[in-house]
């Protein structure tokens, strides 16, 4: 990366802010007590699929996060993720619990950036493809390839986990060179990218 040498100091952050890098963070923020707090990807398919089937209690506030332990988990942190949550657990103790007073005159502070015009629209980004019998040859794909990877879910390659990686290379958004850990081997197919 590089490095940059002027470091605009776009905000502060308080007790509250600080707790949004980990799971809960966003749900202990608003105030309400009704709410669930799922984190790591297979936690969070298994929460939407009790959502699906509708057998979750009645909950003002879900909050989901695909890596574990919330931000402080995620793909390229350097920290092991409970010792950042350690951390910021320490680094809150001395703070005010917010950082963003409300504007006198307004109930409250919603910055311009954090609204929207338009709702947005749903995108399929699940779908491996619009035929059934490709998405099912992909599917197999996948399933070879992520055989074949070590295993490890160490996000080096910047997907996730190895299933993740798998799934892009046999989408063609990556090459399966981009596992650092894996011996070179040849691609299945051109990379596009
Ligand atoms: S770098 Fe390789 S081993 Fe690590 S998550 Fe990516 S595919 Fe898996």
């Amino acid at each position: 990366m590089h490095k940059n040498e002027s470091v605009e100091h776009l905000s502060e952050s308080g007790m509250i802010g600080l707790g949004w890098a980990r799971s809960g963070g966003e749900a202990t923020a608003i105030f309400n007590s009704d709410y669930l707090a799922a984190d790591g990807i297979d936690n969070v398919i298994h929460v939407l699929d009790q959502i699906e089937n509708g057998n979750i209690p009645p909950l003002d506030f879900i909050e989901l996060n695909a890596c574990t332990g919330g931000c402080v988990g995620g793909v390229l942190t350097i920290q092991n993720p409970f010792i950042a949550k350690a951390r910021l657990q320490t680094l809150r103790k001395y703070l005010p619990v917010s950082r963003n007073p409300i504007p006198k005159g307004e109930s409250s502070y919603i910055p311009e950036l954090y609204l929207f015009d338009e709702i947005p629209e749903y995108a399929p980004i699940t779908r491996l493809s619009d035929s059934i019998a490709e998405s099912m040859r992909m599917m197999a794909d996948i399933q070879t390839l992520k055989s074949e990877l070590p295993g490890i879910d160490c996000g080096a390659c910047g997907s996730p986990t190895c299933r993740a990686f798998a799934e892009d290379v046999v989408k063609k958004l990556i090459c399966v060179d981009n596992c650092p850990i894996k011996d070179r081997h040849e691609n299945e197919g051109e990379c596009e990218k």
